[in-house]
């Protein structure tokens, strides 16, 4: 069989992004593709021989079982160039030393990414390059967009993939078979059904050392304006015709074009926290403000809650609420669809009516189905249960998907440089808001389920 020639240059290898996701990640897909023939190169801050990197790349294929004759030839040929990457001469003798046009992975702190690109509009190019970012795109929209128009200096918009490792997930994948296979979801699938949506993505975890990060970003920036805008656009898309790039893009696209904070009012649809000390599932947890790296008058929230809309006919009115935090009781990863109510119950039920709710859990992946049921004993007496049933096994990791479309040069499950901006242009309202002091930031203990006046959601 004749092996498919890919190159991947790696800037920024000797951090944490390469070690921790990207590498097991491309071990996952190599195991799985013995055609392919990959050249993979690492560039970055480290004083690493080629042998070092090795190591580092063994280590990742090990621990995901990564045993073909692919993952063994990306192992053993794998180099590294200790190297400024925002030197166009660095990133020339980089892309030169490719046998095929080279996908470049800007693992890097976002300024350095943009300082690469920026170089980059000083060397020539191949056709056929691939340039993969991570987030955060831009800090705002104006840089977004400024981001965009530098990208598209350097290559078509095709070639660009926004990497937004939550739309690798295989949830986003059932989403899509669960909505669009089943005759039963799409047509109640609307306002007139819907009561409201809830996206929650609450971590046990908490700063784990990246404060450099984390404390300029914060869980809106971090979580909402990326990960779960997307998963919203996939919930709340119509259907496309198919899978392809153009159709699920453009779907996603004008959801988000349509989307805007709760009754135009930042203050009333944003809630945020921080997390004081307390005990994590057993662990002790400082309080945020007292963790090293984090400057505490910044007022970074680790808890964030926002209320959208969608203002399209299929939505008009129901409020999509998106949250995500840290440092709290519970992992609790799903979005819930809370239906309507029965328009009537046949007097003689007895017993509450609760909504029906379906669940769809991020990993593991599941779904379930709150359902009235006579229940046992009293025939005339309502009961709440649940149908649960587990998606397919969800086993492979997010940047396995990432990558694969990265080196087959499928963009779908990447962010397009529009909706990248409509992200920002969605929450700067309430950024705007929070940085004007207009929301109190609100505390809560680590381990507990938030602030105790908040309502839960979900
Ligand atoms: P790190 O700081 O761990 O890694 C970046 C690496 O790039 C470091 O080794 C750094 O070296 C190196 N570097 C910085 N400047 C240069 C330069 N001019 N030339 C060569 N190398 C350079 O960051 P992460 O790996 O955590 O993150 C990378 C990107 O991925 C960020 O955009 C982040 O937001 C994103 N991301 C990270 C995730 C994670 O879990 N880590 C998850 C999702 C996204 P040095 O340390 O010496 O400066």
């Amino acid at each position: 069989m004749s092996k498919k020639l890919s190159s991947l240059i790696i800037l920024g290898a000797s951090g944490d992004l390469t070690s921790r996701l990207l590498l097991p990640g491309l071990g996952q897909l190599l195991d799985e593709q013995n055609e392919r023939h990959l050249q993979l190169i690492g560039a970055g801050s480290a004083d690493w021989s080629d042998d070092d990197f090795k190591k580092v790349v063994d280590t990742a294929f090990t621990a995901v079982d990564c045993t073909g004759p692919s993952g063994d030839h990306t192992r053993t040929t794998a180099s590294y160039v200790n190297a400024d990457v925002t030197d166009p001469l660095v990133l020339q003798r980089l892309i030169d030393s490719c046998d095929a046009a080279p996908a470049i992975y800007f693992a890097l702190p976002p300024a350095v990414a943009v300082a690469a690109c920026k170089a980059l509009e000083q060397v020539k190019l191949p056709a056929g390059l691939t340039l993969a970012l991570e987030k955060p795109f831009g800090t705002d929209v104006a840089s977004a967009e400024a981001l965009n128009a530098q990208l598209a200096r350097l290559v078509p918009e095709n070639q660009i993939h926004r990497v937004d490792h939550f739309l690798g997930r295989s949830t986003v994948f059932n989403l899509l078979g669960l909505r669009f296979a089943n005759r039963m979801f799409e047509p109640i699938w609307n306002a007139e059904h819907i009561e409201k949506v809830d996206i929650v993505y609450d971590e046990q975890l908490g700063l784990e050392g990246r404060a450099g990060y984390y404390d300029t970003a914060g869980a809106l920036i971090d979580m909402i304006q990326s990960h779960l805008l997307q998963v919203m656009a996939v919930v709340a898309m119509e259907p496309p015709s198919t899978l392809g790039a153009d159709d699920l893009r453009d779907a996603k696209e004008i959801v988000l074009r349509a989307t805007s904070l709760q009754g135009g009012d930042a203050s009333a649809s944003s809630r945020r926290a921080r997390y004081t000390a307390g005990e994590v599932d057993g662990r002790e947890m400082p309080a945020y403000s007292k963790e090293p790296g984090v400057v505490a008058s910044r007022k970074t929230e680790t808890l964030a809650e926002v209320t959208v809309q969608i203002d399209t006919w299929r939505w008009m009115g129901v409020p999509f609420t998106l949250r995500s935090g840290k440092a709290l009781a519970e992992r609790r990863r799903e979005i819930a669809i809370t239906f309507k109510k029965a328009n009537r119950v046949p007097t003689g039920l007895t017993g509450t009516e609760h909504p029906n709710v379906l669940r769809i859990y991020l990993a593991p992946d599941k779904m379930s189905l709150e359902l009235n049921v006579n229940g046992p004993g009293d025939p005339y007496e309502l009961e709440k249960t649940q149908l649960e049933a587990m998606f397919g096994d969800g086993q492979l990791l997010a940047y396995r998907e990432v990558l694969a479309g990265i080196l087959d040069g499928d963009p779908s499950l990447s962010v397009r440089g529009d909706s990248a901006v409509e992200g920002w242009r969605i929450v700067a309202p309430v950024l705007e808001a929070w940085r004007a002091d207009e929301v109190p930031l609100d505390s809560y203990k680590a381990g507990s389920d938030g602030p105790a006046k908040w309502t839960r959601i979900g």
